[in-house]
């Protein structure tokens, strides 16, 4: 495979841009793999990946029900951070910050991955004291988090209105400098092209209609569109859909499937500096390389898998901006669409081993997945490999919803973009 390079670059430049080959293989299905993952969404073929590279496994498919990165890898708005409270997020979360870091380069792929901070608006007493707690509990993790005035927040990100008898006054804000955004779509090619070339088979429009069991109870492969795949080890990466997948094999999962709405503005010149959250109001804005404003909403009242949400929510999110940043008023707004999230009682992942035999699963990302990506699907890798848990993901078994052991960032943030 190629290697993308200013070399290259030149090259193709120079010869019509004829060079350049096919940045993964349609593979078709064989009858029998190592490893069968569900869903090529960033976690799915990152984990691909890492098991090629790092565990030796390349006999691996990654099979999905329709295109590459079509899930919630491509709808989501990029935020990457790493300011959660407890202990056991801070370490997976800032696992993933650190792999984002030489992601474009272990990939040799630019994920445009951009530390350009993300600020955390406080409106009221509760956020203040909330923020206030993160900070401090970051720190003790080392995780770089703090404390802002609401005129220090506006010299970090000008357009913010801190006028305090506005309808959401901004009493302050807590600003984790080292977070940031990447390019969703080039973190799916980037992992699917690195697992490609070394021998992961992609398997597009194959839906998994069912998880097979022998007389063991051990898992014994996926029923699929396109027929039977027999695997040694199945891991379930299926976000929205993961319950129904691992229904199928008599798993149980504590999860609940909602719609998340995002949109996008008109292109604008360069107006954001930053990413920007309002976790009490449900609005949160950048801006893309292209220019255009992305803004993201809070989950639908309802469980749905529609894939599109309800227009009350857009338009709360939409108030909320434009009291919180009253320049883009008179913007105009070019596209909106949802995604399906997997919620868990506590807002944390399930990440690890299952009770079936050589079945693994990994979700209940909800709304804060993406920032995840190689973290997760680092250890999940690990994971599948040693049938045993990474340190970092062992606390985050679906067990702790029976021993009471919960991460409950739900209650610590309200909000897990
Ligand atoms: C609007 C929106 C905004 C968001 N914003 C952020 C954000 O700013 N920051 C952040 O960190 N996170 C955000 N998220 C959450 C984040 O996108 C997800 O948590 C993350 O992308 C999940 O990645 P994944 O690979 O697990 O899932 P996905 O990318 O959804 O991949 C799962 C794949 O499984 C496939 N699949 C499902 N069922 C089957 C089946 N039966 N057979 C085969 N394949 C199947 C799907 O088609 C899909 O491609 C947002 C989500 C949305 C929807």
């Amino acid at each position: 495979m190629t290697r993308f390079s200013a070399f290259a670059l030149v090259k193709n430049a120079l010869t019509g841009q004829k060079g350049w080959e096919a940045q993964w293989p349609d593979s078709q299905p064989k009858q029998e793999y190592d490893v069968v993952i569900v869903g090529a969404g960033g976690h799915g073929l990152g984990a691909a990946y890492y098991l090629a590279k790092e565990h030796g496994i390349t006999n691996v498919a990654v099979v999905e029900k329709g295109w590459l990165g079509g899930g919630n890898t491509g709808r989501n708005t990029t935020i990457i951070r790493s300011n959660y409270l407890y202990d056991e997020s801070a370490r997976l979360y800032d696992h993933a910050l650190d792999l984002w870091e030489g992601l474009s380069q272990e990939l040799n792929y630019n994920v445009m991955f951009s530390r350009r901070g993300v600020l955390m608006l406080a409106h009221n007493v509760h956020d203040v004291q909330s923020f206030q707690r993160h900070v401090h509990a970051n720190r003790l993790n080392g995780v770089d988090n703090k404390w802002l005035t609401p005129w220090e927040a506006k010299q970090f990100c000008p357009i913010l209105n801190i006028d305090q008898d506005a309808r959401y006054p901004v009493l302050g804000a807590a600003l984790q400098r080292r977070a940031g955004t990447a390019r969703h779509d080039a973190v799916a090619w980037g992992y699917a092209r690195g697992a490609a070339a070394r021998g992961v088979d992609i398997i597009q429009n194959c839906p998994v209609t069912a998880i097979r069991r022998d007389a063991s109870g051990r898992v014994a492969g996926v029923e699929t569109g396109r027929g039977f795949i027999r695997a040694k080890k199945v891991a379930v990466s299926a976000a929205g859909h993961t319950s129904v997948v691992m229904d199928s094999a008599g798993v149980r999962l504590p999860l609940e499937s909602f719609p998340l709405q995002a949109l996008v503005s008109e292109p604008v010149k360069p107006c954001m500096p930053c990413v920007v959250m309002s976790n009490a109001v449900h609005a949160y804005m950048s801006q893309s390389d292209k220019g255009e404003l992305v803004i993201g909403s809070g989950t639908d009242q309802y469980t749905s898998y529609s894939q599109r949400g309800g227009l009350p929510l857009i338009e709360h999110t939409l108030a909320a901006i434009c009291e919180i940043f009253p320049t883009v008023t008179r913007m105009r707004m070019l596209r909106k669409w949802g995604g399906t999230v997997d919620v868990t009682p506590d807002r944390s992942a399930i990440l690890g081993k299952t009770p079936v035999p050589g079945l693994y699963v990994n979700c209940g990302w909800g709304t804060g997945g993406f920032k995840a990506t190689p973290g997760a699907a680092h250890v999940l890798a690990w994971t599948v490999a040693k049938d045993e848990p990474h340190p970092i993901n062992a606390p985050f078994t679906l067990e702790r919803f029976t021993s009471g052991r919960l991460i409950d960032e739900a209650a610590a943030a309200a909000v897990a973009h």
